[in-house]
């Protein structure tokens, strides 16, 4: 069995405390991960400092190299790295080798080549002065990461931070290792100088929350769930570290009268149940115009009962398990609740009979947006239908949450379509799509979606200070 080591200095480090790290699949314990400490963090934090101040002054150019070299290291065991990840989270191998590799691979690339392109902003003051603006690297950057799409995410963030000169201690989910753990070969494969990216393993209230508060540790980046958001603002805030969270969503679908159904509906499958609805831009709640409502969900649930669960490693799987036994029995929790609270479970919601945390996709109506059921993160595969009569009240429905991540709009109207993106409050919205992502536009969320913005000058923004010089002339 193998058991993992904190990375550190570019060393793989023996730990004394491990824990389980468990195939949902199979319910089989597939490896042994360090149960960090503030020890290890601490450790960590240290190695990234002693490398920041050369690491900063490395030219761009060669940072650039590196960042490539880890691509070109990920895309040579491309078909490792899907294995791995999706015996790790349940996902299809399908989805790991179209999604989740693909991008860590486009993270590096991307911005080892949007570093050559950076420039700043100069101001010249009425003849007298000449001001110019420099961006400069913190420090060490605390980057840490959820389940759903670990080395997606993880590379979202490892790669814009080094990047732009600061170096950095990741903290993954203590749920999903693997790749990570293989993501440090592909480090010291590449020959990143040791100490510019440490991986400290372990629990959230434990590494996590050591490192949040750790005070060498100026900016944290952190994706998860909205609780955990607060904990890690409050940790930070009398610090006054630099922060960016990406939290949770409860993200609308809202199909109009005149969408084009042959699109909406393949799309909407894949918006409610990719990845077992284990997607935080996944459409949770589907709104429909009463004109098309009873065939929208006579279709919607045809097709999502088409849809093939069974083992993650098969490549004709389109639904795999869920993280864990505790998420399974939420999510199966939240189709009781919508239950009692009066809806109706028109398909799935059950556990699959068979070794794993399967559930099927379940597709539920008959209930308002008051219920805890359209109020509450379930992230799994259950969506809700219900109908609306009129743009108003799709942007009033929409709109019903204290999220804001993403949502998708359906609608052959230009016009509304624009109308109806600009009332929807939320980070990202889609029009006649879902999950169409351009590196380089602003991503993050409103209300208690996150604060910050990431993706292309975002991020190179956050991951740098920015410092004006007045010269005077
Ligand atoms: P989580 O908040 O439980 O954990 C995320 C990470 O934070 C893990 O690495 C965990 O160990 C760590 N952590 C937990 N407690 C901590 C603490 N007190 N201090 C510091 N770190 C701590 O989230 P999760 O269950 O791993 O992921 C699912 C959540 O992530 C969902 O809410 C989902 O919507 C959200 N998410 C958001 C985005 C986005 O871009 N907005 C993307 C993916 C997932």
């Amino acid at each position: 069995m193998q058991r993992l080591g904190n990375f550190i200095n570019n060393r793989f480090e023996e730990s004394a405390a491990h824990f389980d790290d468990i195939d949902p699949a199979t319910e089989e314990v597939i490896a042994r991960v360090p149960d960090g400490d503030a020890d290890d963090i601490d450790r960590a934090a240290k190695a990234a400092c002693d490398a920041f101040p050369e690491w900063s002054r490395t030219p761009g150019a060669e940072r650039s190299r590196f960042l490539l070299a880890i691509a070109d290291g990920i895309e040579r065991h491309f078909d490792e790295f899907a294995e791995l990840e999706s015996r790790d989270n349940g996902k299809p191998i399908a989805l790991a080798s179209r999604l989740d590799i693909p991008r860590a691979i486009a993270n590096f690339r991307f911005f080892a080549t949007a570093i050559l392109h950076q420039s700043s902003e100069a101001h010249v003051t009425d003849g007298k002065a000449l001001n110019y603006t420099l961006r400069q690297p913190l420090g060490v950057a605390g980057l840490i990461s959820p389940w759903n799409l670990p080395l997606y995410l993880l590379s979202w963030k490892i790669a814009p931070a080094i990047a732009a000169g600061n170096t950095c201690v990741a903290k993954p989910s203590e749920l999903t290792p693997l790749s990570a753990n293989r993501l440090a070969e592909s480090i010291i494969e590449a020959g990143l100088p040791k100490g510019v990216v440490n991986i400290v393993h372990g629990y959230g209230p434990k590494a996590g929350a050591a490192l949040a508060a750790h005070p060498n540790v100026p900016l944290i980046s952190f994706t998860g769930g909205t609780a955990t958001g607060a904990k890690i603002a409050a940790a930070a805030a009398p610090m006054f570290k630099k922060l960016s969270l990406e939290l949770g969503g409860k993200n609308p679908n809202v199909i109009f009268g005149d969408a084009d159904l042959d699109a909406a509906i393949p799309t909407s499958i894949q918006s409610s149940f990719a990845n077992q609805g284990e997607i935080c831009l996944c459409g949770s709640r589907i709104f429909v115009e009463r004109s098309i409502y009873d065939e929208f969900v006579e279709r919607f649930v045809a097709a999502a009962r088409k849809l093939r669960i069974g083992d993650p490693l098969d490549p004709a799987t389109e639904v795999g398990a869920l993280i864990s036994e505790g998420h399974m029995r939420k999510v199966l929790g939240y189709v009781d609740l919508a239950q009692q609270e009066g809806g109706t479970v028109v398909l799935g919601g059950k556990r699959v009979d068979r070794r794993g945390f399967f559930v099927e996709p379940a597709v539920i109506t008959g209930l308002g947006c008051e219920c805890r059921t359209l109020q509450e993160e379930i992230f799994g595969p259950v969506v809700t239908i219900t109908p609306f009569e009129g743009e108003e009240e799709a942007i009033a429905l929409a709109n019903s949450t204290r999220y804001g991540l993403s949502a998708s709009v359906w609608t052959r109207d230009l016009q509304r379509a624009h109308r109806v993106a600009a009332a929807i409050e939320s980070g990202t919205v889609w029009i006649n799509c879902w999950l169409l992502r351009d590196l380089r536009v602003p991503f993050g969320g409103m209300k208690e979606s996150g604060v910050g913005r990431e993706g292309g000058l975002d991020s190179l923004r956050f991951f740098t200070e920015a410092k004006n010089v007045c010269v005077k002339l």
